[in-house]
């Protein structure tokens, strides 16, 4: 069973606010399913040296709710969705399902654990297992998870099963084998193996990302119309800030292991307040954003030479940063509200998002 240790501080005690002072843009859907509550995770690479993949992250997932991760390749977004799913245990933080802290010690934890959260990856093909047929990998989780018995109920969920995820006629799919479907197709039966153990927390790693870009937004709609039929908790994780907003209740945006912007995912594109963040909707494809974060972009930045990709000390993202100032280099900001659903850490933030940080007063502290 799900072990309780007494000591987390519960998230939702703290009056629901998953950082300080910010309420989740995502909490109004429903009720606080999943939380990260200030969870980190260090590896070992090698003797006496440590990476710190995810530090200090909190985050809330809400029933009917999507909660999009945004960041490049190595911040720590698949780190992030591990731990939630159990496959990882934190270095510091707890994971809490329902507000009991998750403590998974054996196998049959993890399997009873596994019923309530599943994830989604972002290669199908290699998620599933190419000498099975459809039938087999759906019949594994809906007799183990979810205790379906009899051939003829087997039959009828299996159906069911293909129906929710849009492949039909379930027949002529059943037999099929993994190399016999598109990849669409394959992230749809990835998504129904997913599904087969009627989870309430589905945990999307890239799921769009290997697919080609034409059938990218009718798996996000699968995903979007699932998430309302079961009201589903989502995370979503792209790399893509785009779909985000598309996609996203609350957008959360990661940088070399830490979240360094959260808001409502509209407000958060349209008028983004960390550099990051501006980075990122630069050099997105979407129309409307590229044109805000260019024009934001050349009014202030300044040429500044690249020392390293990050700065272990001050602010992670200082070496990139077109604003940094020697306060940056040496103390990392916190996320500081920006709103009452918005915080970006960032000590600036009143010159790189002067309107955010006068409506609030200014969110920053010296800059
Ligand atoms: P993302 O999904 O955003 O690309 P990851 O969570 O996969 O990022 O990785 C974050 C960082 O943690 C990377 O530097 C990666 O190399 C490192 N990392 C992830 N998993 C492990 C592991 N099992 N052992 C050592 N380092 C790891
Ligand atoms: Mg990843």
């Amino acid at each position: 069973m799900i072990g309780q240790r007494k000591s987390a501080p519960s998230p939702a005690a703290e009056g629901g606010a998953i950082s300080p002072g910010v309420r989740s843009a995502a909490e109004g859907r429903g009720t606080l399913v999943l939380t990260a509550s200030h969870v980190s995770k260090e590896f070992r690479i090698s003797k006496g040296h440590l990476i710190a993949a995810v530090r200090d992250v909190s985050l809330g997932l809400y029933r009917g709710a999507v909660v999009a991760l945004v960041g490049e390749s190595g911040s720590g977004k698949s780190t992030v969705a591990r731990l939630l799913a159990g496959q990882e245990v934190p270095t510091h933080g707890d994971i809490l399902l329902d507000d009991t802290p998750v403590h998974i010690a054996r196998a049959r934890a993890y399997r009873s654990y596994k019923r309530h959260v599943q994830m989604v990856f972002q290669d199908p093909f290699a998620s599933l297992n190419p000498v099975h047929t459809v039938r087999y990998q759906l019949q594994r989780p809906l007799s183990l998870n979810a205790h379906v018995r009899g051939r003829r109920t087997m039959q009828r969920e299996l159906a069911a099963l293909l129906e929710q995820v849009r492949l039909t006629p379930a027949e002529s799919f059943l037999t099929k084998f993994p190399h016999e479907l598109s990849g669409g197709q394959r992230q749809r039966v990835a998504i129904a193996r997913a599904l087969a153990s009627r989870p309430r927390v589905l945990l999307a790693d890239e799921p769009v990302s290997m697919l080609d870009v034409s059938i990218r937004v009718e798996i996000l709609s699968l995903l979007d119309s699932l998430r309302s039929e079961f009201e589903l908790a989502v995370l979503y994780i792209t790399h893509d800030i785009a779909s985000a907003r598309y996609f996203g209740d609350e957008t959360l945006v990661m940088y070399a292991g830490a979240i360094v912007e959260r808001g409502p995912s509209e407000a958060l594109t349209r008028q983004p307040a960390h550099p990051y963040t501006q980075l990122l909707i630069e050099s997105a494809p979407d129309p409307d954003a590229l044109r805000a974060g260019r024009a934001r972009l050349a009014s202030h930045a300044r040429p500044r030479a690249r020392t390293a990709l990050t700065n272990a000390q001050g602010c992670p993202f200082a070496p990139r940063c077109p604003w940094a100032e020697p306060r940056c280099e040496q103390d990392r900001p916190p996320l500081i509200p920006i709103g009452p659903e918005r915080a970006a850490a960032c000590w600036r933030v009143d010159v790189t998002a002067p309107a955010l940080a006068g409506a609030t007063g200014g969110g920053t502290a010296g800059g």
